[in-house]
């Protein structure tokens, strides 16, 4: 992949090109010389940064800067505003819509290097940390402290903190814990022009005026990068109960959330679904044996979370009781330790590395009302058999490997990945923008929680309408009106 990829972009001439004395300024900030990688001293280096998770988009970025505090993330911007230097900010690299990497030559500015956590309060379960640090390690650092992240998915070994917050990432945690918008309490963040928002509140309620870290979170790098945060963690729960399910039909899938909302209620904490198919690519990609002794058209996963054991396993036996009774659920499992309740985790958490396997993944990530869920799959499917492109694990002439679905229903948010052998523009185009109208017709949304990137910049408007965009724009150069901020992205300026 090339810049020839991206034929309806072009580089935006208003932007500098980096010459050697950018560079040597560069290392003059920097208060180490391995918080710089240059592609004049090493080109391979810069891979790693220059390419997204899926694979699917590539930058040719020259350089990456590592900075240590938000004073040196402060003097480069301010130096690259003054230069008219484009910049992308990027934490772990996980995002799945190519917002992360640059599109042309952007400088990459990496948070990896400010990983420590700040402080952290066991009494009200406040965390203040600094943007790069990975997801997992927080929560580990939590759970030593008998606390929890309120966020967790499945790229937690990688993502960072501040990447979480700047895409508003919704995961396996939010049906019982919320959006970042609430848990997410304050924030430090440095604009393009240098200056440095000190906003790391701690308090839950604080109504002072504009709510300015709403305009950071979900805002992919557009603004100003991200260098601190404070977030409420819940306590860590005494019982977590893990079960697997097999079921018929959706409407035995829809039939078994009814009855997990209003049996398991409050304790409920994960309902997430996974069609057959999915399960069957991770079984042949892992070789790991099915959970359950057959292999069902939808599987479910359910989590409890509870701060009595006793109560939550006389609650769950009763819900199973109930499902099994009435044959909404067809066969199950209840995992009866930790080990055993990570590895039915896997049969969810696995499903993006089982999907890119072969080569590469077109990824659509979107809210649908309940009753219309899992329609968006099937029509995928007839579209896709009917054009004759499809060859399933074997026959490798084909582009497709199928069409599968998962998602967390319990927020509505359905995952359609069509795995590939490579990327194919008759795929694309068959898919896009068929997927946005289908969305906008049921009244959903094109981004559920992965956010824009570069992959729905050209599609926002079959979410939002022109009001809603021309403000976002007015924001947009508020903050940034050199538009240097991880341009070509988002919001498209006009
Ligand atoms: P990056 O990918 O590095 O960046 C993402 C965007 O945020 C980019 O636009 C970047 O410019 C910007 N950015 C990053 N750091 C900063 C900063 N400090 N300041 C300003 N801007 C910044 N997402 C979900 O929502 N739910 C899931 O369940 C989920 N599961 C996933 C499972 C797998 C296996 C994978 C690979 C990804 C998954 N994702 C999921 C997507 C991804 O992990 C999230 O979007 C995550 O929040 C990205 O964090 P990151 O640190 O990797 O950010």
């Amino acid at each position: 992949f090339t810049a020839d990829n991206y034929p309806n972009v072009q580089r935006d001439p208003k932007f500098s090109k980096l010459t050697r004395e950018d560079v040597d300024h560069f290392k003059s900030i920097l208060s180490s010389q391995s918080s710089i990688i240059d592609a004049q001293d090493d080109a391979s280096g810069l891979d790693g940064f220059n390419t997204d998770w899926v694979r699917k988009y590539r930058g040719q970025s020259q350089l990456v800067l590592k900075p240590k505090s938000a004073e040196e993330v402060s003097q480069i911007l301010k130096y690259c505003n003054d230069r008219n230097l484009a910049v992308v900010p990027q934490g772990g690299n996980t995002g799945l819509v190519g917002g992360s990497v640059p599109v042309f030559d952007e400088i990459v500015i990496s948070l990896s290097a400010m990983n420590s956590i700040r402080s952290f309060d066991e009494v009200s379960g406040v965390l203040v940390c600094d943007a790069g640090v990975i997801l997992e390690s927080a929560d580990s650092y939590l759970r030593e402290r008998n606390h929890i992240f309120p966020l967790d998915l499945g790229a937690k070994g990688s993502c960072h903190v501040g990447g979480n917050v700047a895409t508003n990432a919704g995961g396996l945690r939010l049906l019982r814990y919320g959006s970042l918008h609430g848990t997410v309490l304050g924030v430090e963040a440095v604009l393009p022009d240098g200056t440095i928002l000190h906003d790391l509140q701690t308090l839950r309620k604080n109504n002072t005026g504009f709510d300015l870290k709403q305009i950071f979170i979900g805002s992919e790098g557009t603004v100003g990068i991200i260098t601190g945060i404070s977030i409420l963690c819940p306590r860590r729960s005494n019982a977590v109960n893990t079960a697997y399910f097999g079921l018929n039909s959706f409407d035995h899938v829809k039939r078994a959330f009814t009855k997990a909302k209003t049996d398991l209620g409050e304790i409920l904490s994960a309902f997430e679904l996974m069609d057959g198919l999915t399960q069957d690519l991770f079984h042949k990609t892992t070789g790991k044996p099915y959970p359950l002794s057959d292999r069902y058209p939808f599987h479910v996963l359910i989590e409890t979370s509870g701060s009595n054991g006793e109560h939550d396993s006389a609650k769950l036996e009763a819900f199973l009781e109930e499902v099994m009774g009435e044959e909404i659920v067809a066969d199950g499992t209840v995992a009866q330790d930790e080990t055993q309740a990570q590895t039915l985790w896997r049969w969810r958490e696995g499903l993006p590395e089982a999907c890119a396997h072969w080569g590469g993944t077109y990824k659509y990530d979107v809210s649908i009302p309940l009753n219309d869920f899992y329609t968006l799959i099937e029509d995928c499917r007839k579209l896709f058999d009917e054009a004759g492109l499809v060859g399933g694990t074997e026959d490798d002439s084909k582009p497709v490997i199928g069409v599968v679905g998962w998602g967390h229903m319990g927020d509505s948010n359905l995952h359609l990945n069509v795995p590939v052998r490579w990327y194919d523009k008759k795929v694309e185009n068959l898919l896009e923008p068929w997927v946005y109208e289908w969305i906008e017709k049921r009244k959903g949304s094109i981004s559920a929680e992965h956010g824009l990137g570069f992959a729905k910049r050209d599609f926002v408007q079959y979410s939002r309408d022109a009001t809603a965009l021309e403000i976002m724009r007015r924001v947009k150069n508020t903050f940034d009106p050199k538009g240097i901020m991880n341009p070509y992205k988002y919001i498209p300026a006009n």
